[in-house]
Parts: C-alpha cells; structure tokens; sequence
C-alpha cells in the first residue's frame, strides 16, 4: 500500500489539453473517485498515473517514489479496465495466476495467493472454467481477483462496471465496496456515474476540462456543490437552478424569487444583488392548497407541468415564472398536471451561486 501525489499533472494531445497541471494528494488506502463527463480527462489521468502516457509536465510520486519516468511495469500497480481482458485461451485459474507467474513466483505460493483471491472475490466454484463459459459480472470479478493477488501497492480501475447490466453493476458495485474494506488497497476509480461514485468514493475529484473542480466527500460534493457544474451533474435528477435576488429593506437584505420573499439566513452581507438559487428536488416541499387570503408566506407559486410516478415517490416538473424546477412528492401525494401548487425550499438547504461564473458564493 502506498500514497499517490500527483503533483501538476499535465498531458496534451496535439493542441488539446486533457489534463491541466492537476494537482491530487491520493492518502494511503483511500478509494478515491475521479468522476466526469465525456471527455473531462478522467481515463487521461489515470493512464498518466497508470505510466500509459508520458505526461508533458508535474510529477507521479507513488509511496514516496518519484515514479514519473518509470514504466507502468514498474510502478507497482494493479490494473482493471471497462473490458475485461482476460484471456480467452486461459482458465480461470490461469487468467488469475498470470502475473503471478509471470514473475516467477513459486508454485506453492501461486496456488495459495489464486485461492485466497478466488474466495475474496467468491469465485472459488469458477477457477476451471474458460472465460466463454462465465457472466459478465463473474469475468470482471476474474479481472479483478488477476489484478489484487498481485498486492498491488495500487489499483486503478477505469469504469469496471460499464459492460454490466444495471443489476450486476449495482450487485458488483457492493461487492467492490466490500472488497476495499477487506483488502484496503490505495484505489482510483474513474467512472462517469455519480451514483456510483457517491456510493464507492471515500472521496470524490469531480473533473471538468482537464481540471478538478471540486474534492470532496461524497455528502459533501452532494449537499454543497462547489459550482453549478458539480451541482447539476450530481444527482438524479439534479440540482434546481433559479434566478434569485437580493434586496435591501430596512438595512436587512434578503433574498426573493419570483416576487417571494424565502426564509434564509445566508444571506451575504454586501455585494451582488442577482444570483442563482441552488435546491436539491428532495428539499422542496410541495403544497397542494393555498391559505385563504392569498399566498402563504414565503412559498413559491408553480404550475404542475408533468407528474411521474417514479416507485418509492412522485417526481414532478414545475414551472415557476421561466424556470422549470423538479420535486418530488410522497407517491400518494394526490396532484394532476396543470394545477396550481406552491412551493417551499428548506432554507438549510439552499446553495447560492453566482450567475456569471456558476460557482458557490460562500455565505
Ligand atoms: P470518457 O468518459 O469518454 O472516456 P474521459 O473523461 O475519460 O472521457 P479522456 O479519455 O481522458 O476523457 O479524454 C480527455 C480529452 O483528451 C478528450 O478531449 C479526448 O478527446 C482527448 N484524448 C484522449 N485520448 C486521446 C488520444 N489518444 N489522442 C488524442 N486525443 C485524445
């Protein structure tokens, strides 16, 4: 086991930057999750780290190791892709005891590292099986057994998941999580699902253009987004964004949204007067009926423009003034689209952001 500093990591391609002088401090058994969309750099990263590419600039220290000029053979490091890669030709057995061998290691030995890797990843009834003969998810377990009895100071795995169907990724994703806590080797993880990456991550890099733009816990990059970015790519559905206003009455400034005065006390003392109001779907509450005499204090008027029943809850799309917002309701909680209903943000709960650059105004 090992630490990871990555020290400005930086990686061109042509004229694209994929990776921007990133700087990421990897603690020794930390699972760590490198989260983005398409194209943010993640795999780059990682094959940076991996000694798949020559970075163009910084540093990849391993264990104190200054291992940048080092070729991935010799990094210490275990290795599991989106595609499986194992050997067609090969047991089961084989497929695992491969690098074992490779490197020479006794017989007795191999015997006992393959068996002990075979139950953590239970596939011990599997090992004289060819891979032809296996499920998706048990040939990504094979994978994942060749790379751990290695005792990889490392593991880096690149969407491991992504070729499963959706009940295998949910089965294997424990069965990683139970796996780390077994075994506690330093892991990097790179995947584009944020329910995978909140549900694995000790912590989370959630990556942009080549750059981090928010390292975090998962509670924390989930109930405190650091951007606009991070708030609307984590979470389904994600994060709500409405236009919001800071006025001044009676030198108190408070925060309004569509002519409605919200309950909030992060309010910034001076400064901007428009900004962007954050809230997660789960932290509005919807009410059907308005207090007579007009509209209920501090509740927001919206019309109910679709209503899905969604299994455990309601998700409905409103509309208020320009925005369309998404809540969700108890599942018995009786609305049909068209109607009128009001809104309630929990104040705790809502994050603001500034227009212009999207990013969280600290309050
Ligand atoms: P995905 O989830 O689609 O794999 P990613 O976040 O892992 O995306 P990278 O594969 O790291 O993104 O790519 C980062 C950028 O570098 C992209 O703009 C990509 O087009 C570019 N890129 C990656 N590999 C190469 C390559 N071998 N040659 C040229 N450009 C590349």
């Amino acid at each position: 086991m090992a630490d990871i500093q990555l020290e400005r990591v930086r990686k061109m391609f042509g004229k694209v930057l994929a990776v921007a002088d990133v700087s990421l401090h990897i603690k020794e058994g930390e699972f760590m999750v490198l989260l983005g969309p398409s194209g943010c750099g993640k795999t780059t990263l990682l094959r940076c780290l991996a000694g798949l590419e020559r970075v163009d600039g910084g540093q990849v220290i391993i264990g104190g190791d200054d291992v940048t000029d080092h070729p991935p053979g010799k990094r210490g490091i275990g290795m599991v892709f989106q595609s499986y890669a194992v050997f067609p030709h090969m047991t089961v057995f084989d497929n695992i005891a491969f690098g074992l061998q490779m490197q020479r290691v006794s017989s007795a030995e191999i015997q006992r590292r393959v068996g002990e890797g075979a139950e953590l990843l239970q596939i011990q009834q599997l090992l004289a099986r060819y891979p032809a003969q296996l499920s998706g998810g048990q040939r990504q377990r094979v994978a994942v057994a060749r790379a751990i009895v290695m005792r990889p100071r490392v593991l880096l795995m690149d969407e491991p998941l992504s070729n499963l169907d959706a009940l295998l990724r949910l089965q294997m994703r424990g069965e990683l999580k139970r796996l780390h806590h077994e075994v506690r080797s330093t892991t990097v993880y790179v995947t584009h699902d944020q329910v995978e990456a909140l549900s694995l991550g000790d912590r989370i890099a959630v990556m942009k253009d080549g750059t981090i733009v928010q390292l975090d816990i998962p509670d924390r990059v989930y109930d405190l987004p650091a951007t606009r970015f991070v708030g609307s790519f984590i979470g389904s559905p994600p994060m709500n964004f409405l236009e919001g206003t800071i006025r001044s009455s009676n030198g108190a400034r408070a925060l309004e949204t569509a002519g409605v005065r919200l309950e909030f006390h992060g309010v910034p003392a001076r400064g901007r007067d428009a900004v962007l109001i954050g809230i997660r779907p789960e932290h509005i509450a919807v009410e059907r009926v308005a207090v007579a005499g007009g509209i209920p204090a501090g509740a927001i008027p919206a019309a109910v423009v679709v209503v899905e029943p969604i299994g455990p809850q309601k998700l409905l799309t409103v509309q208020v003034g320009p925005s369309t917002l998404k809540v969700t309701t108890p599942v018995d909680f009786a609305v049909d689209q068209g109607q009128r209903v009001w809104l309630r943000f929990d104040p705790s709960r809502i994050r603001l952001m500034d227009p212009q650059t999207g990013d969280a105004i600290a309050s």
